[in-house]
């Protein structure tokens, strides 16, 4: 069953300068981006920072409104909704709670003069889930225990724990709603080692038991795929390769991912035939992309087109997408032969 359907995404940021501030120019953090998430999968989205693999979350959780393009929503009855037009109330009540979001820093999302039982009672009253405030809070206490604390600490504040407790803890904020889809944003990259295969085991073993599809956004390749059925590899705001996890990392298409592969310790002795192809230097600015493929000034398999024209993505193998024109000549000899 389908949750969210992204088409032809698109955000632009305006840059803007000047007594008056005019818009002198746009920050182009996604372009066309296409993206579905079915029920109970995970979707991982990697790349480096400035991809826009993070605008791509908060766009989706309509922190960011949409420059262009659509984001449909399958409310639980099975109706659909276009999130970029209004929605009406009770549908936007619906959407609000059943796709919620954990960030990165768990410094920042948690107010520290709240204690937490008032944090995680936030999202429960707002959506009325109990008409009993003393069956709340034994709901909030059963969430502490299930994300792996006391429920005693219900009545403490954020600054009494640790990183990967406050991470936790939002965990148990978001989860308390029992959201069809959670939004993870780089959730393991402000803690210490130790504690990411912790929150990692966290999120996969409360997905299993409630059958949520997880959205999965990181740098960190081996966690990724560690997490995803699905990835999609982004690029300057362009997803330039999609597939299924183990299809992605048994056979990367495009240069990028390649690269990508190739520049991780981990994966080195596996990808050491890709290590022709080494991300040297930084992405071109999203003020101001390079025209034709967004890869082009650093890949060394360039073509002729690739500094014009924009490659389509092409299926290389069953739900296997890459946007590359070397890779599209290639399948097509194939096809052909
Ligand atoms: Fe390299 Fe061209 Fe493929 Fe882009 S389209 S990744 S520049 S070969």
């Amino acid at each position: 069953m389908k949750i969210l359907a992204v088409r032809n995404l698109k955000k632009y940021f305006p840059i803007r300068s000047g007594v008056f501030l005019q818009v002198t120019g746009w920050v182009r953090a996604l372009q066309a981006v296409d993206l579905d998430i079915e029920q109970g999968v995970t979707v991982g989205i990697v790349g480096e920072s400035g991809c826009g693999k993070s605008t791509l979350g908060r766009t989706i959780v309509k922190i960011y409104e949409p420059t262009a393009g659509s984001i449909t929503y399958h409310d639980p009855d099975g109706h659909v909704h276009d999130i970029t037009r209004g929605l009406p109330r009770k549908v936007r009540a619906t959407f609000r709670r059943d796709v919620q979001m954990v960030f990165q820093n768990p410094y920042d999302s948690l107010d520290p003069r709240m204690t937490i039982r008032d944090i995680i009672r936030e999202p429960i009253d707002t959506h009325r889930l109990f008409a009993d405030s003393k069956v709340a809070d034994e709901y909030v206490g059963g969430l502490l225990t299930k994300v792996g604390l006391y429920p005693e600490y219900a009545r403490r504040y954020p600054h009494e724990f640790s990183g990967g407790q406050r991470q936790r803890i939002a965990i148990a904020r978001a989860i308390s709603v029992k959201p069809r889809l959670l939004i993870c944003d780089e959730p393991t990259s402000a803690l210490d080692v130790s504690v990411q295969s912790q929150i990692i085991n966290l999120l996969k073993d409360l997905q299993r038991e409630t059958n949520m599809s997880l959205i999965f956004i990181s740098h960190n390749l081996d966690v990724v795929y560690h997490m995803s059925d699905r990835i999609i590899v982004m690029y300057l705001g362009h997803v330039l390769e999609s597939a299924p996890s183990h299809a992605l990392f048994d056979r990367p298409a495009h240069p990028y991912t390649q690269a990508l592969m190739a520049a991780v310790p981990s994966w080195n002795p596996r990808y050491r035939k890709l290590g022709e192809v080494k991300l040297e230097g930084e992405p071109p600015s999203p003020i101001n992309p390079p025209p034709g493929c967004p890869f082009h000034p650093r890949c060394p398999h360039r073509l002729d087109v690739c500094d014009r024209v924009m490659p389509e993505a092409v299926e290389v193998a069953p739900a296997h997408l890459c946007a590359c024109h070397l890779v599209a000549d290639d399948t097509a000899r194939k096809a052909k032969a």
